[in-house]
């Protein structure tokens, strides 16, 4: 089975000289739920970004679905990240003037897709937003929101979905809910997932955990429970809360 992402050592420097990535190899295998964890600084961002095609490694390279994202240039590769990656961030970055149906329609549009309805709103009712089509955000609690941007990652069916800290700005019971979906994206629907976070219990909802320290890989763990996670980073110099 071809692996959803191959990170092959990956290095980052940036221009004013420090080094985020050190030579980060690992393989994020088609239906998986992995976290990335480490300490601030280790890199987490920089190493989603890299994969993502959001931006580029110094040396190393990328493959998505067996595609060498790093040996395109920036338009094939935007285009190819339109169709084959999807995003989940913190802050959700929905767009404000757009409905919740307009907005997860929008990846298709700029992919060049058929704006399917249909399938937008089935995606819409598997999350629960049937009946929130045509609100627009600032209608919609934070949970919800967050929901809306999982529609619009799943909705070009893309080979992976970037998380990055997906519920930094979630209360308890969103952040649960947003956590269960994301399982479920991955054990139902067959997506691939991974999911940058600092929060133990955040990450034992994935399949694996990956650890960074420095820029470099620093282990991982399988089937992962919070206090096992909480201990590893501790480890790793993070004070776990
Ligand atoms: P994490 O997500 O684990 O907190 P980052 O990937 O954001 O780590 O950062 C790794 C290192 O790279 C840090 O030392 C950070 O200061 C540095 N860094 C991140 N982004 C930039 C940038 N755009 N320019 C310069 N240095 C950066």
């Amino acid at each position: 089975m071809t692996d959803a992402v191959r990170l092959e050592s990956l290095h980052k420097t940036y221009d004013g000289g420090v080094t985020a990535l050190g030579g980060v190899t690992a393989t994020f295998a088609a239906g998986s739920f992995t976290a990335v964890m480490g300490p601030s600084g280790s890199g987490k961002s920089t190493l989603l970004q890299c994969a993502a095609g959001l931006d580029r490694p110094t040396s190393g390279r990328v493959f998505i679905d067996g595609t060498e994202l790093t040996a395109v240039k920036d338009t094939p590769m935007t285009k190819f990240r339109r169709r084959r990656v999807g995003f989940v961030f913190q802050d959700y970055n929905l767009l404000p003037a757009l409905t919740v149906e307009q907005n997860v329609l929008l990846p298709l549009r700029l992919a060049g897709l058929r704006a399917d309805r249909a399938r937008c709103r089935s995606v819409l009712g598997q999350l629960g937003l049937g009946e929130r089509l045509h609100d627009r955000p600032e209608k919609l609690s934070g949970g919800q929101r967050q929901r809306v941007a999982i529609g619009r990652a799943l909705v070009t069916e893309p080979a992976v979905i970037f998380a990055d800290e997906p519920t930094g700005a979630l209360d308890l019971r969103s952040a649960r809910e947003v956590l269960t979906l994301l399982r479920a994206v991955v054990h139902e629907h067959g997506r691939t997932v991974v999911m940058v976070t600092h929060d133990p219990t955040a990450a034992a909802y994935a399949d694996s955990v990956l650890f960074l320290a420095d820029g470099c890989l620093a282990g991982a763990l399988s089937a992962p429970t919070a206090d096992a996670v909480a201990e590893r980073l501790a480890h790793l110099g993070e004070v776990a809360a």
